[in-house]
């Protein structure tokens, strides 16, 4: 901020008309960073330079308001707005009939979008409005900038509708207040997000929402657990010190009366009516200035006559309704509160993590791109508990979101900034519950390691297939999460196909026990499908039956280089015909990839003595019949002679063998040692490999001559890491920012393939805008449908893979 002291001191908290003096004043304190109180159609809003991050955070200070809760960044019109947020034609048509009115808008933030972080409360969203009032307008004009105004009153308190009532109680915390007199609608503005590609209404208000869907089409109610992207989400808000008590038909002596039409009952100690005509919109005009005449210390609480739902009367019940919440919701995010209390007595304080820095690793993505919060990480030991703890957040309307090892790559298993969530990890729960040798399976809670599964596999002389570059921490729960892949799926298949039976706790609290080691099950509908890929939105996964196999007795590997990428497909159909279902792996290498090693990664050396453009890595396992290797060495030396292959190289040894998959491992990194890498993680056919791999690298060199493409990973599955190393010398930061055009150009291009635009690593947060604009309306809609039927309260990891 850059006020200077005299000006942060001198007459703080003076009420002025409004006049060319007092707006040149009250531009130059917004200008500056301070804090200018001010009348808006609505209410008085508390305003700031919305473009300052610093005189943002003292509008949090000064109204005592928690971070969380995202601030409406006023505008003097929608060419304004449109600079600040990405404005589709529903915001066009919207702003076209309402502003300036009291709508706020909820929108993705632009890309260069100047106003501070704050205003979002870490979302990607920003609330937006164009006030009118003469006042809000021509300060707007004399600031030039946007403002932020929540409203001007201390967080959780009764709205102001008058300038007094800001001096009230807001006093020396604000630089000018300006007396616009009464405000005319008197309530705050109607919120609706259309961020998403569904309308969500976050706040009813000085707009009915009818109005609003005559313009837009189907408007949703906000589901529990959304992120908390607008104000007036609060479950206790705008309350008096007094209690309210709703739809009252008597009243006490003791106790003051919120009347509404011609007969209010009789018998209160101070009675304010709202509308003797039974007017809704006399009745919101008048409604915060009625509520803090009848909160009086000598009484005992507030009776409300009943209000009708019509017009503004559903912006009136919200509100009375928010105020006559129990105060101790207003506070729950809290540690020690109520929530986390009950949490604690369920799981005991080993399970219980509040800790900032003990958190710390729970909130962040492996990645550094995402960074949520949470009211806490709970870490219950057993199904029991997990039931206890889902059941006790469904009730309190809280979100969950489940963890396991957190090495998910789409940012799944964090939660929203807002930090509402509770994270439920499932890391203590790690036993091996039963392994049954003659039935081939193993059954392991959620929380085991990947690799200890595998360990214990192999002691009972057994292979559990799925492997990938994380298995020293991901766990069973979040693999099966994600449906995960890796380097065996082509003769194993992912994860799915490992799972025989499923324990999963739903979103009401209940266990669903289906921990069955069957293959043949043909009993209804195969429920455990819907819980597998689902990243924690339908339940929580806590335990698993999984399919294990016979260990193989020999394995064979070899690096070749190959001539083209059709002889690379090529090579793989002559494999699969001499030894059918033993061909494990074939990776795919580009040279790029392996340059990029070779020059940045220590110890990496070329397996082959000539350069060629493409390599493959081809694994066969078996049963101990010692034909493995002669086979593959027949296949490639036929290869060789057909003029596929020009070279290859047979390990020798399994330190050979080690040397192949090393180089495969290390691809990620080597781009990384390089710089930027935009990356994509896509599915098309194996046969259109080649095809995909020569269209979009040529697209994506016409959008950014010199751009190096890197496309590596499980050819064998039709899985390619399609990753974009930048253009030598180029900027690192613009060639990043660049990654969402990228991205629209690759995935285009995969949808022609009929491809998938996450073949691995899933949804989460990252992909799902992504996701609904490749998916068919009629996909998306039946994840809808799913979601709403196995979690109604939306309180399972909100916001993941289903668009809001
Ligand atoms: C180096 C590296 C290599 C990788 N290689 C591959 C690869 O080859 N193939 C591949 O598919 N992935 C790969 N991944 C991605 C990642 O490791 C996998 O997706 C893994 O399965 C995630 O497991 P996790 O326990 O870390 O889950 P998390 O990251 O904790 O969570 C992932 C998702 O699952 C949900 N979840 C977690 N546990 C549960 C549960 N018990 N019940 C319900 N929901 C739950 C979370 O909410 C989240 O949505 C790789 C990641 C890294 C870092």
């Amino acid at each position: 901020m850059t006020r200077s002291a005299d000006q942060t001191q001198a007459g703080r908290g003076r009420v002025e008309r409004p006049n060319a003096a007092t707006y040149k004043e009250a531009g130059d304190t917004l200008r500056a960073g301070g804090l200018v109180a001010f009348p808006t159609e609505t209410v008085y809003g508390l305003g700031t330079d919305a473009t300052n991050d610093e005189a943002v955070a003292a509008i949090f200070e000064a109204k005592g308001r928690p971070r969380f809760n995202p601030l409406i960044v006023h505008v003097r019109d929608a060419d304004a707005a449109a600079r600040l947020v990405v404005f589709d034609d529903r915001a066009q048509a919207l702003a076209k009939r309402f502003w300036p009115g009291p709508l706020s808008l909820v929108l993705r933030r632009a890309t260069d979008c100047p106003i501070s972080l704050l205003c979002s409360a870490g979302l990607e969203t920003l609330a937006i409005r164009v006030p009118d009032h003469p006042v809000g307008q021509a300060l707007l004009r004399t600031a030039s900038r946007p403002i932020a105004a929540p409203s001007a009153n201390p967080a959780g308190a009764i709205s102001p509708t008058r300038a007094e009532h800001v001096a009230d109680s807001l006093g020396d915390n604000v630089d000018l207040i300006l007396d616009g007199g009464p405000c005319p609608v008197g309530i705050e503005s109607t919120v609706l997000d259309i961020s998403g590609e569904t309308a969500i209404l976050l706040r009813p208000g000085g707009i009915p929402v009818e109005a609003l869907s005559k313009v837009i089409g189907p408007i949703a109610p906000a589901e529990a657990g959304t992120p908390h992207a607008s104000p007036g989400m609060l479950a206790s808000h705008y309350a008096p010190r007094l209690p309210l008590r709703l739809e009252a038909d008597s009243v006490r002596a003791d106790e003051a009366l919120l009347a509404f039409g011609p007969s209010p009952v009789a018998g209160a100690a101070h009675t304010e009516n709202l509308s003797r005509r039974g007017d809704v919109k006399e009745a919101a005009a008048k409604l915060f200035a009625a509520l803090r005449r009848l909160d009086q210390p000598n009484l005992t609480g507030i009776a409300v006559m009943p209000i009708p739902e019509t017009g503004l009367g559903a912006a009136i019940n919200d509100r009375l309704r928010r105020a006559a919440a129990p105060r101790d919701q207003k506070d729950r995010p809290q540690p020690g509160t109520y929530l986390l209390d009950k949490i604690e007595s369920i799981v005991g304080s080993k399970g219980l993590i509040t800790d900032a820095e003990a958190m710390a690793p729970h909130l962040n993505e492996l990645r550094g791109r995402f960074q949520g919060h949470a009211q806490c990480i709970v870490r219950p030991a057993s199904t029991a508990e997990v039931a206890e703890v889902v059941r006790l957040c469904a009730e309190a309307d809280t979100a969950i979101v489940p963890q396991g090892g957190n090495t998910g790559l789409v940012a799944g298993g964090i939660p929203f900034e807002d930090g509402r969530a509770v994270v439920l990890n499932l890391g203590r729960m790690n036993k091996i519950r039963a392994l049954d040798a003659a039935n081939d399976t193993i059954t392991v809670e959620a929380g085991c390691i990947l690799h200890d599964v595998q360990q214990a596999a192999a002691a009972a002389d057994h292979l559990f297939p799925v492997s990938l570059g994380a298995e020293g921490s991901c766990q069973i729960g979040g693999n099966i999460s994600t449906n995960a892949g890796g380097i065996q799926v082509l003769r194993y298949g992912n994860m799915r196909e490992q799972v025989l039976g499923l324990e999963v706790v739903l979103p009401d609290g209940r266990v669903w026990d289906g921990l069955r080691a069957l293959r043949k099950d043909n009993t209804g509908y195969d429920l455990k499908q819907l819980f597998i890929g689902a990243e924690g939105t339908l339940g929580v996964i806590t335990a698993a039956v999984l399919r294990l196999h016979p260990r193989p007795r020999e394995r064979a590997s070899a690096f070749a280089a190959v001539r083209d990428l059709n002889a690379a497909v090529d090579l793989l159909g002559r494999m699969r015909s001499a030894v059918g279902d033993a061909v494990t792996s074939f990776e795919l290498f580009p040279r790029l990839g392996i340059d990029l090693a070779l020059a940045h990664v220590p110890g990496i050396q070329d397996p082959l003595a000539e350069r060629h453009d493409w390599y493959v890595l081809v694994e066969i396992t078996g049963g101990g019949g010692g034909d493995l290797q002669e086979a593959l060495e027949i296949t490639l030396t036929t290869a060789l002679e057909d003029g596929l292959v020009p070279d290859a190289t047979i390990a020798a040894s399994q330190a050979q063998t080690d040397s192949f998959w090393r180089l495969r491992e290390i691809m990620v990194d080597a781009q990384k040692s390089v710089g930027g890498s935009i990356k994509h993680d896509i599915a098309v056919p194996v046969s259109a490999v080649p095809a995909f791999i020569a269209r979009a690298s040529a697209a994506v060199s016409a959008l950014i001559p010199g751009i190096r493409p890197v496309p590596f990973g499980h050819l064998g599955d039709g899985n390619i890491h399609f990753n974009l190393t930048h253009p030598e010398g180029a900027d690192k930061a613009a060639y990043l920012a660049r990654w969402e055009e990228v991205n629209r150009v690759v995935h285009d291009i995969v949808t022609e393939f009929s491809g998938s635009i996450s073949a691995e690593h899933g949804i989460g947060r990252m992909k799902v805008e992504e996701n609904r604009r490749y998916k068919s309306a009629v996909e998306i809609e039946l994840m809808r449908t799913v979601k709403v039927a196995l979690d109604p309260k939306g309180i399972m990891n909100p916001g993941k893979i289903v668009p809001r």
